[in-house]
Parts: structure tokens; sequence; C-alpha cells
């Protein structure tokens, strides 16, 4: 196997019943026989859920909060299955929690983002995986780490598993924001054009943190073309042992489904594809005309380099940096650019042009300074 050739079964093969996004809804936790019980047959009478989740070993922040049922759980999820007829998926963390899960007969592991962040935890699962074809979907690290994630999915590749799937889930941050866990969507859509055969579930749950966020994310995760969602649910939300502020009922699941727009990748009409061929066309003639111009601005931050050193002065002159910004930014606004895009963006070509200027401040014996 090539580094970053992974030999993947696409999802369809494994859970052949999802004809669109495949939906994995279920609990947070497993709690008590009856509510496992009760919530697999709710999701079930909506039609809409293609995979029964719960978590049977519960990775909490702070030692005292619930931990999971168990071993007990397993055999809740797996009679609901059961009952219901629908595929089971826990999450696993160790070589333990395979083999049981292995035993109780579920049909499809996932790894939590707090172990797909460890290589030793990863390798651990892969070496107890071995001589299974098991499904596993592994969810991306707390951390925007893309080897990381790919570097879980090659382990458990490595190890026999084919049947993969990533899940993303958001990434955690110190900086304030509405989401629980940042999406990032760049993170999983670099993922897709690294493996370009696996599909990506998005745990808007996770991502949200609470219930309003979940409509938004599932739609822009299938807007980013994602193969299909993960979302808690749960009979009583507001009485959940754990994740209760982004739990939802499965009436309200099958609600937020059937309001999701499923928009096509590509489509066959002829009149489509040459009016998006000469759009592309556009937007290809524009992309290279915009290189060409930062290569010249280069050159110039270059020059201006090179007139600094010799003059003896420094490279960053706040004010004029200060500048910069403002006026870029009134010409933005007027030309309907949003602020923090253009933020971005004058930013990195700031950075890029100090580090031109760096380039020429340290170069030996051109110039001296005066
Ligand atoms: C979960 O799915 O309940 C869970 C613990 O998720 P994560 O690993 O994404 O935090
Ligand atoms: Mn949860």
């Amino acid at each position: 196997m090539e580094k970053g050739e992974l030999t993947i079964e696409r999802m369809s093969t494994w859970v052949p019943k999802a004809n669109g996004p495949v939906i994995i809804s279920g609990p947070c936790s497993a709690e008590t026989e009856d509510q496992v019980m009760s919530t697999a047959q709710k999701l079930a009478a909506t039609g809409k859920n293609h995979v029964l989740r719960a978590g049977i070993w519960k990775p909490r922040t702070r030692p005292g909060s619930f931990e999971g049922a168990g071993e007990p759980g397993l055999e809740w999820l797996i009679n609901a299955g059961k009952e219901t007829g629908l595929p089971v998926t826990t999450e696993v963390a160790n070589a333990a929690h395979v083999e049981a899960a292995l035993k109780a007969g579920v049909d499809i592991l996932w790894i939590g983002a707090r172990t797909s962040v460890n290589p030793f935890s990863v390798q651990e699962i892969a070496d107890a995986l071995k001589g299974t074809d098991i499904p596993v979907m592994v969810k991306n690290p707390i951390n925007p780490d893309l080897e990381l994630w790919i570097g879980a999915l090659e382990r458990l590749n490595k190890a026999g598993i084919t049947k993969l799937a990533a899940i993303h889930r958001g990434f955690s941050s110190h900086e304030k924001s509405p989401f629980r866990n940042v999406p990032m969507w760049e993170v999983p859509i670099a993922l897709k054009t690294r493996i370009p055969n696996i599909d990506v579930i998005c745990d808007p749950s996770h991502i949200a943190g609470n219930r309003d966020l979940l409509p938004l994310i599932s739609q822009k995760a299938l807007d980013m073309d994602m193969n299909g969602l993960m979302i808690e649910s749960h009979i009583n939300p507001d009485a959940a042992w754990s994740d209760a502020k982004q739990q939802i009922t499965p009436g309200t699941l099958a609600q937020l489904i059937s309001e999701l727009v499923v928009r096509k990748a590509d489509i066959d009409d002829k009149e489509f594809k040459d009016l998006l061929a000469v759009l592309r066309d556009e937007i290809d003639q524009l992309d290279d005309n915009i290189m060409s111009q930062l290569s010249t601005r280069m050159q110039i931050s270059r020059k201006i380099g090179e007139y600094k050193k010799d003059n003896n002065v420094t490279i960053l002159q706040v004010s004029r940096w200060e500048d910069i910004i403002s006026s870029r930014l009134k010409m933005a606004q007027a030309m309907g650019i949003s602020d923090n895009f253009m933020k971005d963006f004058l930013k990195l070509i700031h950075k890029e042009s100090i580090h031109v200027q760096e380039e020429v401040m340290n170069a030996k014996g051109e110039k001296s300074v005066k």
C-alpha cells in the first residue's frame, strides 16, 4: 500500500439501505434498557434512520460524571437493533472495548475524537481488530491535524479493515465561538481530497453542542457533499445523562431530516454542464490573473526590502500596515467582499511580504548597510 493510498469499501456496501445521505442516530449514551429500546423504536418508526448509535463507554471530561453503562448496555443496544432491524454502532476506545463489542455482535464501530488523537490507542484498536472485517468509522482528532486523522485510517487499513468511513465532529478551540467544536470545514474537505473514496459523515450534534444549530450545520454538511449525518437523539433529551443540550427527540430528528435539501454533486444536463464549463473557464482566467498580480506584488515588496536595507530602515512600519488594512477594508466593503475574508487575505499577503523582505535583509554580501 502506497503511503496515503487506502483500500476502502464504500459505505453503500455496508449500509445498503441508505439510498442517499446515511443517517446515524440514537442517544449519546445508553442509559437504561428501556431508554435504548424506546428511542430505537421511535427512530425506526420515522423510517429516516439507517443506523442506531449509542455510547456504551463514555469519555467524560471530569471524573464523577456518568461514564457509560458498560457491558450490560451492549446487550440493550444489540436487542434494540434486533427489534428494529437497524444495524447498531458504538464507540470503542481500547482493545477490551473491541473484544466486548465484537463478542456482543455490534455491526459497526466508531473511534471517538479523544482516541483518534492518540496513535498508541488507535494501534491497540487496530491490532484487536485484525482478522475481522467489521466496518469502522473514525472521528476526527480533537485538534485539526489532518495527518493524524489519515494516520488513524491507515493504521486500521493496514490491520485489514477496509470498511472505513470518517466522521467530522469539529475541533476544540479556545476562541469564543457559537460552536461546541468549531467545524473548520476545510479539514474534512482536505481529507476528501487526499482520500477521494472515503465517505465522510458529519456529526452536527458535537459540532453544535446545542439543538438550535443542528439544522444549519446539517444542511451545510450536505452542501459540502458529505455522505451522511450522525445526530444524537433521545426520548427525553432534557433528562439525558450526557450531552442533554444537544440531543433531540426522534420526532424532531425526522422533522429536521425532512427539511434538508439534498443537492446533487453533479447532473447530466448538457446545458447546465456547458454553462458550468464557461463559468469555470472564467474562474481559471481570474485565478491566473490573481496569481500573476500577486507575483508582481511580491517582486515590488522585494524591491522595497532592498531599498529599506540600503537605508537601514525596519521591515515593518506599523502605521503603513494600519493604513493598508483600513483602506482595503473600506474598499472591500464597497465591493461586497466580506470583512473577515479580506482581513485573513491581507494578513496572509502581509506575512509573505515580510518574509520576502526578511530574505532580502538577511542576504549576505549584496549591499552593505549604510
Ligand atoms: C459521542 O459521539 O458521543 C462522542 C463522545 O463523540 P466525540 O468523540 O466526537 O466527542
Ligand atoms: Mn455525545
